[in-house]
């Protein structure tokens, strides 16, 4: 049963990176030990409030997915003041705790140790994570108290400008468009379906990992009342019985998408015509990480551009990674393969995401890819305009809608960066200036 707000002794779930910044996606651990105290008849509820006495929950759970998150002020209380006995009422768990060590042994203990730390918890008899129903509605409360916020907040702003109270029409299509912004919690079952990755990746939490295993079934995790699946296999299509398992996908019948990025790699005739078939939501989305791939990518995406000319295909493209304070070698080299890579895309009509590891941000010159990613992760800016063309128009935009004569961070950054590579300038300037619309080229794919 899922306790009012506020309630005592019952426990406590700590979703650590939605208290610091907030996040797109509800934390699984969290929503599959929800379903393992509603199934137990334990009351449980998630803290929402930054304002909380952990002296009165029996027992705290939090999760923390990066490593960037802050632990909230009630919980580093709360081991400040209970220093030695602490660990007895809060279990703390996630990705978050080790993604960043570099000691690669200990990388390898602190994540064994988080993967079968709830399996072996006295609290938990019986608890699998991989087959226990979670309970989705435990971010309701945070949802409606946001939702409520926001109609508040837009309402004075109607009035203001109307100069009487917004309709109570006008109110709903507030709501509606907020509730949009929780469409991961309110309309998806979550869960996995496999496992593990076969391609150890320096820079992912699964380069320890050797093979590919199942992991939930499907009826483990779907809920009949959402309309919608999303998965977080880490690397699905290289498991060996990817058919098996996307064949009861789409006998579901329920619209799911991968969240993770597919493994474009081992795309062949069989993968992509079941995939093309499927009733898949959303963009299609793949990894192009290394430029040494480039050849096996062009030639699998002309494999998938045939089968699947119009479905919108998008790329995550990693960067920033091992970038250090003064090597600005290294961090053009990363910027102008980033740039080659999304040209490759751009000319197979493909979108691109970039994503930065955190240690671009140890260079002096690492704002250049918040930038990147600010023109290419928006479709809107990546179709229309170049980076170059992206650059000014912030300029032009902050002259125009504000007193500053002052030079955007947007142009300033992108000056730096010019100045500091002035030697390099005639080799990555092109690719500034690429458009979509005149590096596409269709005979990529046709035959
Ligand atoms: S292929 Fe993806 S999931 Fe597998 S190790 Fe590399 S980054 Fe991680």
């Amino acid at each position: 049963m899922m306790k009012k707000r506020g309630a005592s002794k019952c426990i406590g779930l700590v979703d650590a990176d939605l208290l610091d910044n907030g996040t797109r996606h509800p934390n699984l651990v969290l929503l599959t030990l929800a379903g393992y105290f509603r199934d137990h008849g334990i009351p449980y509820e998630l803290i929402i409030d930054n304002e909380v006495n952990l002296e009165c929950y029996q027992r705290v759970y939090l999760s923390r997915v990066f490593a960037f998150t802050k632990l909230p002020k009630f919980v580093t209380d709360f081991q400040t003041k209970h220093p030695k006995t602490w660990r007895n009422k809060l279990q703390m768990g996630g990705t978050g705790f080790y993604a960043t060590e570099e000691d690669r042994e200990k990388f390898d203990e602190m994540r064994r140790k988080d993967m079968v730390q709830l399996a072996m918890d006295p609290f938990l008899p019986g608890f699998s994570m991989a087959h226990q129903m979670p309970d989705y509605n435990i971010y309701i409360p945070y949802i409606e108290r946001e939702i409520e916020k926001k109609v508040n907040i837009e309402s004075a702003k109607l009035k203001r400008k109307n100069g009487i109270a917004p309709t109570a029409q006008e109110i709903d299509a507030i709501a509606l468009k907020c509730r949009k912004k929780y469409k991961d919690y309110l309309d998806y079952s979550i869960g996995f379906l496999t496992r593990g990755c076969i391609r150890q990746c320096s820079f992912c939490v699964n380069k320890g990992e050797r093979s590919i295993l199942p992991y939930s079934n499907l009826n483990d995790f779907v809920d009949d009342s959402r309309p919608f699946i999303y998965l977080w296999d880490d690397n699905f299509l290289c498991y060996k019985n990817w058919k098996v398992l996307l064949q009861q996908l789409i006998d579901k019948g329920k619209p799911f998408q991968f969240r993770q990025g597919l493994d474009e790699r081992v795309l062949d005739d069989e993968r992509v015509e079941m995939l093309c078939r499927a009733p898949y939501h959303g963009d299609f989305i793949f990894a192009f990480d290394q430029w040494k791939d480039r050849e096996l990518i062009k030639r699998k995406l002309k494999i998938w551009k045939r089968h699947c000319p119009t479905k919108t295909t998008k790329f995550y493209l990693f960067c920033g990674y091992e970038l250090v304070a003064d090597d600005d070698e290294k961090l053009f080299t990363d910027v102008y393969y980033l740039f080659c890579r999304i040209q490759i895309l751009m000319s197979f009509g493909c979108l691109s995401y970039v994503m930065r590891h955190a240690d671009y941000t140890n260079h002096r010159l690492g704002n250049i890819y918040t930038q990147v990613a600010r023109w290419c992760n928006q479709p809107q800016f990546y179709k229309k305009m170049s980076f170059e063309e992206f650059v000014f128009r912030n300029q032009s935009y902050q002259e125009e809608h504000s007193a500053s004569t002052k030079i955007c961070k947007t142009l300033a950054t992108y000056q730096d960066f010019k100045k500091t590579f002035a030697d390099k300038w005639k080799l990555i300037e092109p690719l500034f200036k690429m458009k979509y619309e005149s590096t596409i080229n269709p005979s990529n794919w046709k035959e």
